[in-house]
């Protein structure tokens, strides 16, 4: 099969061609249609996430269809459509898998990162991982695996919020705004300063205002998530939300905070970050998306093209979502 690898940390990823793979116990193997691209790829190619499983597939948004089954695997046939997510196993047995955490389990292992991921012609993944679909255009399924789905983990937490201002207006946001609208909220969106495309974007879906994260909403919100990678919008957002408000960091990797005032987070202001996704958090939206129904705005790459869908990403120049076109 071919599958697009990383081999050392900073490296381009390169085309291989490898044998397929056999699921173990418990495992399935699947047939890759999609890989969505994902700003944690870039993380994890560049060293930012500790201890890669080098040499890697990269990929964690991952539609296709079971094409072999491992030892003891119930529930899963072979041609089943399902996705994979970032979350690829926990442990079921900690206190954090017990209480339905396991987002939270520090046994858990991650999809393109410890365990292989979707930018290949096909993957394994543990049966557990493997989560049902709506129907759906493969490229346009692919983008809600964790764009959608941490997204829709940030929103829970962020709380009653009729305001709601999102910082960073990338995959996550685009999606989220759809849900959000749906929901009766007003979005307030937040993009780098004089980013006119991503505003138009933005307004495009909805957005009751739109400005750039250095400036001021012209009311008070009651909650703000953050998906941009940047400290120092957490002290802005924290000025930018109402007594009582909560601000979401939504990113695996962020800049650091620099200090601020007391009296940002006085209140009962809440600062909070959001880890990963459980098992819940990505039926609950898969199950959901259809009935808002969220489309993903998505361009499809070629599988081999993934090296430069990685730099668009880096450069931030995508509106939307990037997602590697397999077979
Ligand atoms: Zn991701
Ligand atoms: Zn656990």
């Amino acid at each position: 099969m071919r599958a697009l690898i990383l081999e050392a940390i900073g490296e381009p990823l390169r085309a291989r061609e490898l044998p397929l793979p056999e699921p173990g116990p418990g495992q399935v193997r699947i047939a890759v249609r999609a890989c969505g691209v994902c700003r944690t790829d870039l993380h994890v190619r560049d060293g930012d996430l500790p201890d890669p499983a080098l040499p890697l597939v990269l990929g964690h948004q991952i539609v296709g269809e079971v094409d072999a089954l491992g030892p003891g695997v119930e529930g899963l046939a072979v041609g089943d459509r399902v996705g994979v997510p970032w979350l690829g196993r926990a442990c079921g047995r900690c206190r954090a898998c017990l209480r339905g955490r396991e987002n939270l389990c520090p046994d858990a292992r991650f999809t393109g990162y410890q365990l292989p991921g979707g930018y290949a012609e096909a993957t394994v993944a543990d049966a557990a991982a493997c989560l049902p679909l709506p129907e759906g255009d493969p490229i346009e399924l692919a983008p809600l695996l964790c764009a959608g789905v941490i997204g829709w983990r940030a929103l829970t937490l962020a709380g009653e919020s009729e305001r709601l201002g999102i910082y960073g207006f990338g995959q996550a946001a685009h999606l989220l705004t759809q849900v959000a609208r749906w929901q009766g909220r007003e979005v307030f969106a937040f993009t780098r300063p004089a980013d006119r495309r991503t505003q138009a974007f933005a307004r495009e879906l909805g957005c009751a205002w739109v400005g750039g994260s250095d400036e001021r909403p012209p009311v008070e919100l009651d909650a703000a998530i953050l998906f941009a990678p940047a400290g120092e919008l957490v002290p802005r957002a924290l000025a930018a939300v109402a007594p009582g408000g909560t601000v979401v960091c939504a990113e695996i990797h962020m800049s650091d905070i620099p200090s601020f005032p007391y009296e940002l987070l006085w209140q009962e202001r809440v600062l909070r970050s959001v880890a990963n996704l459980t098992w819940a958090d990505a039926q609950a939206f898969l199950a959901l998306a259809p009935r808002v129904p969220v489309r993903a705005r998505v361009r499809a790459v070629p599988l081999e093209h993934a090296e430069e869908a990685l730099r668009e990403l880096a450069a931030g120049s995508v509106e939307g979502a990037l997602v590697l076109q397999v077979g």
